[in-house]
């Protein structure tokens, strides 16, 4: 995996926290500023974040093993962020970390956001024709990360209090056996996510 700080990545990512208003329980600013001290932070936390991560091929096995998704190798790029917030760049393009994140966060926030990334692709269009709304998609793959906590069992995926109720049940059907599939696809988990309404776009 690269990690490095990028310029046009920090504005889109940026661009993408303005965008919405709330979410998942937590408020985001309507305006954004990069000093030249961000910048050379951002790139002290790429080299630092690099240091604790040796994991891409156990990631990849993983993530495949629950989303049925194959992670092509030129798809491993990082870019820190001068935000509070981690996500995934535009077109699954990239992840992004917070240059804010203390360093022993990186891995498991590596591994929630590469699951993101198998999630929009394989997932993503076969959610929203089965019922899910384009907020419910959203909610719905944060609930699934709960599943990360079973998989890679040294590394911790707390999610959001909002799915806390959601998170413990996807988890107890993962434990049964389910699969991905079957568990997206339950009436009653499609029903929940829909009515869950955290996030609210500008
Ligand atoms: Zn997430």
């Amino acid at each position: 995996m690269i990690f490095e700080y990028n310029k046009e990545a920090n504005i889109e990512i940026w661009n993408e926290i303005m965008g919405a208003k709330e979410m998942f329980g937590m408020k985001f600013p309507d305006t954004f500023s990069v000093t030249l001290k961000d910048e050379e932070q951002a790139k002290e936390m790429a080299t630092k974040f690099a240091t604790v991560w040796d994991r891409d091929e156990e990631m990849k096995e993983k993530i495949s093993k629950i989303y049925g998704y194959k992670i092509p190798d030129e798809k491993l790029i990082c870019y820190i962020n001068t935000s509070k917030w981690s996500s995934v760049g535009p077109e699954t393009r990239y992840i992004s970390l917070s240059m804010l994140m203390p360093i022993e966060y990186a891995p498991p926030t590596i591994v929630h956001e590469f699951s993101h990334v198998a999630f929009y692709i394989k997932w993503g269009e076969f959610c929203r024709k089965i019922g899910y709304t384009e907020n419910g998609v959203e909610e719905l793959k944060e609930v699934l990360t709960v599943i990360n906590n079973i998989e890679f069992k040294d590394l911790i995926d707390r999610g959001y209090k909002v799915h806390k109720e959601l998170r413990e049940i996807v988890k107890n059907m993962w434990l049964e056996g389910k699969n991905l599939k079957e568990i997206i696809s339950d009436p009653k988990i499609i029903e929940s996510v829909n009515s869950l309404d955290t996030i609210k776009k500008r």
